[in-house]
C-alpha cells in the first residue's frame, strides 16, 4: 500500500520483489500496526519525507533472504523492525549513547519503506530479534506504541501519581507497565469520551476522566500521547511542584502561550524523539516478562486506507493492525 503523494489515499501496488543488499534482510510481513505517525506522514505533516512510500513501522516478519554480511540472523527468523530503520553511526549523537537524535537516520514507513507491504526490506541491525512468543498480530503495537511509550515513560521519571493524556495505542501498553511498577495511572481522555474512560479503567488506571478536567491529586509526571498543543498548559496544570510533562508524538498543534506560574517551581516540559536500539531490547524483554495484552482491531492489508481513517476518527479502542 503505497503513498504516491502526501494527502492521497495509499494505492494497492504490485511490486517485483527486491533483494536484500549488504547488510540488509527481506522479511515476509506478518502483521503490522497503525501509528498515529502515519497518519502525519499521509497527511504530509512530517518534513522531508520519501515518496513515493510505503509506510508503516510497526513491523513483524519473518525473514526470507538475508544479504551478505550480516550477523547473528538467518532465514526463518521472526523479527519486529521499527521506527528507527538506520543510523550514521558516527554523529556526535550516534557517539554519546544518543541514536535517537542521530544527525542522519532513516526512518522506517517515512524515509525508508516499511511494513504495510506481504515483504519489506531491512537494515539487519535496526531488527528486533522476537523469538516464537506471542502472535504476531499482538506483538505489532509493542514496536512503537510500546517502545517510544517506554522511552517517555523513562524520561517521565519515577514519580507514583502519572498522568496519560491521550488513551490509544501507547497509554493502553504504558498503562499496564506502569501499573506493573506499582504507580497510579490517571488517565485524561477527549471530554465526554466514556468508553475510552472505561476502557483505561479496565486496564487499571485508578482514575479516567476528560482533559478539560483536574485530576483527584498532583501529578508527579504526566505524558502527553494526543498531538493537541493544548494539553500542554492542561497538563502542566496538572503536575506537582518539581514535575514534568513529556510530549511524546512526533508532531502537535501549536500550544497556546499560558502564564509563567504554570511552569514555575521547577516543573519541566520536554519532548521525546525516536528511540535508541537500547530502548526496544530493555522494553521488549520486560513486555515479555509483565506478560502485556494488547487489544487489536484487525484489518487486511488492502484496508490500510479504512484503518488510518478509524485511527483518525477514534473508531477503536488499542491499537489497528494491518495483516497481509
Ligand atoms: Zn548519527
Ligand atoms: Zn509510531
Amino acid at each position: 500500500m503505497i503513498l504516491n503523494h502526501a494527502r492521497t489515499p495509499l494505492v494497492w501496488t504490485d511490486l517485483p520483489d527486491r533483494l536484500p543488499g549488504h547488510g540488509e534482510i527481506r522479511v515476509q510481513v506478518l502483521a503490522c500496526g497503525v501509528c498515529r505517525t502515519d497518519l502525519h506522514v499521509v497527511d504530509g505533516e512530517l518534513p522531508h519525507p520519501n515518496s513515493p512510500i510505503v509506510p508503516g513501522h510497526e513491523v513483524i516478519g519473518r525473514i526470507d533472504a538475508v544479504g551478505s554480511g550480516v550477523d547473528g540472523l538467518a532465514v526463518g527468523d521472526r523479527v519486529g523492525i521499527p521506527w528507527l530503520g538506520h543510523t550514521c553511526g558516527v554523529c556526535r549523537f550516534c557517539r554519546s549513547g544518543r541514536e535517537n537524535l542521530c544527525d542522519a537516520p532513516l526512518f522506517t514507513g517515512y524515509t525508508r519503506d516499511g511494513g504495510f507491504a506481504t515483504s519489506t526490506i531491512a537494515d539487519a541491525r535496526f531488527a528486533f530479534p522476537l523469538g516464537e512468543t506471542g502472535d504476531a498480530v499482538d506483538l505489532a503495537p509493542l514496536l512503537c506504541a510500546g517502545l517510544i511509550g517506554w522511552r517517555a515513560l523513562k524520561l517521565a521519571g519515577e514519580g507514583k501519581h502519572l498522568g496519560l493524556y491521550g488513551f490509544g495505542a501507547a497509554a493502553h501498553i504504558l498503562t499496564q507497565v506502569a501499573r506493573w511498577q506499582g504507580r497510579e495511572v490517571y488517565a485524561f481522555t477527549r471530554p465526554g469520551d466514556h468508553t475510552a474512560q472505561a476502557f483505561a479503567r479496565s486496564l487499571g488506571a485508578i482514575w479516567a476522566g476528560g482533559s478539560d478536567e483536574a485530576p483527584p491529586v498532583a501529578l508527579d509526571a504526566a505524558i502527553i500521547f494526543a498531538t493537541v498543543g493544548d494539553l500542554v498548559p492542561c497538563a502542566l496544570r496538572a503536575i506537582d511542584k518539581g514535575g514534568r510533562v513529556v510530549c511524546a508524538g512526533i508532531h502537535m498543534s501549536d500550544i497556546p502561550a499560558f502564564p509563567y506560574d504554570v511552569l514555575w517551581e521547577e516543573r519541566q516540559l520536554v519532548s521525546v524523539a525516536n528511540l535508541t536500539r537500547q530502548d526496544g531490547l530493555e522494553f521488549l524483554k520486560l513486555a515479555a516478562q509483565i506478560g502485556i495484552v494488547t487489544t487489536v482491531t484487525r484489518y487486511r492489508l488492502d484496508q490500510a486506507n479504512q484503518a488510518l481513517a478509524d485511527l483518525r476518527a477514534g473508531r477503536f479502542e488499542g491499537a489497528a493492525v494491518l495483516v497481509p
